[in-house]
């Protein structure tokens, strides 16, 4: 990446700010119209909110509800699409809303009929109302006391730091240049005014560097702020921050293929219990906070009521102690006047155009990255007077596209790739082995995470290219010290090196257990 950078001459056609969905679909957009991207990231890939999703490809349920047709019918499109693209990654799950009361099922089906109609062609499955035995089939272990029987839907579900990874690939695989560990620090002005560059700095050395280019696009999410004040200290701002956690279970507490899906909680939102690698993922909350911070770390309050409301739903009531891991993620909602609840926010995404020319984009969903980027493209070219060119991603494949990847078994994730890192397994049996009898992720994968995928810390692999740390944190950080002993031979780390690396995950991690 660093050859590909210090090869370019002059302005590049664009910078990206920011590599989470957003940034890195930006990136791959530009690059498959044939234009010269540069995208930089403070931290890893997807160290921000797109690691934290509820990993769901959806059209949002709740966003017909409020009556946002428009913004569920595009959803659902995108969910066809990544579908299309990225079927190695992306699945399609069912969904039960179980029924309490006579005339939820008539109004949930009703609504979740719409929904399967509004994906017209690019549908998942027929939505349907269920009986009480029928409901009971998809998720055995559901209270009964005083059901009646639910209704089924089907949405997408996806691994969001993974599919992040293949997609910097295809950004790569495009021409874009893509450095993890490089922080914008100033966005510079020509004589004019007028955006015309970045200066940065290199995590790993320190060094200092300018890039000039036709246009920046701003695509940190939660930091969208912090970034527009960089060239125009006086700007409004435009996010309003709001934290939503998840809780992850053995998949004890969720049995059966289906997830169960709330409509409405004693707060007015959404939760979901969804089986995700072998585990239960339970979440979500939204709670407005102060400002975006990089490791946002989940409140009590919030622990103790997702506990609190899946035990209303769960035969097996979930308690402190069984928590496995607990992570938080930073909406990066755009402010409304006279909206009290960021929970009525809007979901939409919003392209902004700063007098000093710096693009941002922001708000919008994980579901929707590419549609984002295809607007954001669109708005910047005509800016920076790049040479009109149409977007091609709707057809355009997500690296390691595989038709049928569940074959690959535990390496499925990878789709294609799997069968390169099968060839590492070949050459090294010790590579076959586990990280942790727990998981199943294999040493191998810390050296392909290495080599090809970016990985420069022991979090980016635990955290981003395997998910040990969100599955189980306590076997992630006993993971630590050999995913850093590989990564020491793979990277030329000393032990200095390595042990500042274990330090600094351990530290990390301890916000990923909960307390009993
Ligand atoms: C709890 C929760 C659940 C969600 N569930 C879903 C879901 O199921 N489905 C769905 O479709 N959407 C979901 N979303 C929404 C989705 O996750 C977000 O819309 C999406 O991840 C935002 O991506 P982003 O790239 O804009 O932001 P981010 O992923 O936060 O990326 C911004 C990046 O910018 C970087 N950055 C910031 N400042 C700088 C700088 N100065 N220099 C360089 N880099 C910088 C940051 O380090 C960060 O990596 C959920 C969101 C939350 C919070």
């Amino acid at each position: 990446m660093w050859r590909r950078v210090e090869a370019h001459p002059g302005a590049w056609d664009m910078i990206v700010v920011g590599g989470g969905a957003t940034g890195v679909g930006v990136a791959i957009d530009a690059a498959s119209r044939g234009y010269d991207v540069l995208l930089l990231e403070q931290s890893d890939f997807g160290k921000g909110t797109s690691s934290r999703s509820t990993k769901l490809a959806h059209g949002g349920v709740r966003y017909l509800e409020q009556g946002n047709i428009g913004l569920v019918m595009e959803a659902l499109k995108e969910r066809g699409l990544l579908l299309q693209n990225a079927p190695h990654l992306v699945r399609d799950l069912a969904f039960v809303v179980p029924n309490y009361d006579w005339w939820e099922a008539p109004f949930y089906g009703l609504g979740l009929k719409l929904y399967q109609l509004l994906a017209g062609k690019y549908g998942f499955g027929e939505s349907r109302i269920l009986s009480k035995q029928e409901t009971l089939e998809h998720l055995p272990n559901l209270k009964t006391e005083g059901l009646r029987g639910g209704a089924v839907y089907y949405d997408g579900q996806f691994d969001d730091a993974r599919l992040l990874i293949h997609m910097a690939a295809t950004a790569f695989e495009q021409g874009a240049a893509l450095l993890n560990y490089v922080e914008v620090t100033g966005v510079t002005k020509d004589t004019q005014g007028f955006v015309d560059g970045v200066s940065a700095r290199d995590g790993e050395t320190g060094d200092e560097f300018r890039a000039a280019a036709k246009v920046v696009v701003n695509a940190t999410g939660a930091f969208t702020d912090q970034l527009r004040l960089k060239p125009e200290p006086s700007v409004e701002p435009m996010i309003v921050p709001s934290q939503g956690i998840h809780l992850v279970f053995d998949a004890s507490f969720l049995q059966g293929e289906s997830a169960i899906m709330v409509p409405r909680t004693s707060d007015g939102r959404v939760l979901f219990a969804i089986p995700w690698h072998g585990h239960t993922l339970v979440g979500t909350t939204d709670t407005p906070i102060a400002a975006a911070t990089l490791e946002p770390v989940a409140m009590e309050e919030e622990v103790e009521f997702i506990l609190a409301t899946a035990a209303e739903y769960l035969t097996k009531a979930p308690k402190q102690t069984d928590v496995l891991s607990v992570f938080a993620g930073i909406r990066p909602l755009v402010r409304a006047t006279g909206v009290a609840n960021t929970a009525a926010l809007s979901r939409d995404h919003v392209i902004h155009i700063d007098r000093s020319g710096l693009v941002t984009i922001t708000g919008g969903k994980w579901t929707t990255y590419r549609h984002m980027a295809e607007d954001c493209v669109d708005q910047a070219a005509t800016l920076a007077q790049l040479p009109e060119r149409p977007c091609g991603t709707r057809q355009l494949r997500i690296h390691g596209f595989h038709g049928a990847a569940k074959e690959l078994g535990a390496l499925a994730v990878y789709g294609s790739d799997a069968y390169e890192i099968r060839k590492l397994i070949a050459d090294e049996a010790g590579l076959g082995e586990r990280l942790h009898p727990a998981l199943p992720y294999v040493r191998a994968e810390v050296v392909w995470a290495a080599r090809h995928e970016m990985a420069r810390t022991v979090e980016d692999v635990l955290a981003r290219r395997t998910r040990a740390l969100f599955l189980r944190a306590r076997a992630a950080i006993e993971m630590a010290p050999a995913v850093a002993g590989l990564m020491a031979s793979e990277l030329g780390w000393d032990d200095a090196v390595q042990a500042k690396q274990l330090a600094e995950f351990r530290a990390m991690a301890s916000h990923y257990l909960v307390p009993s």
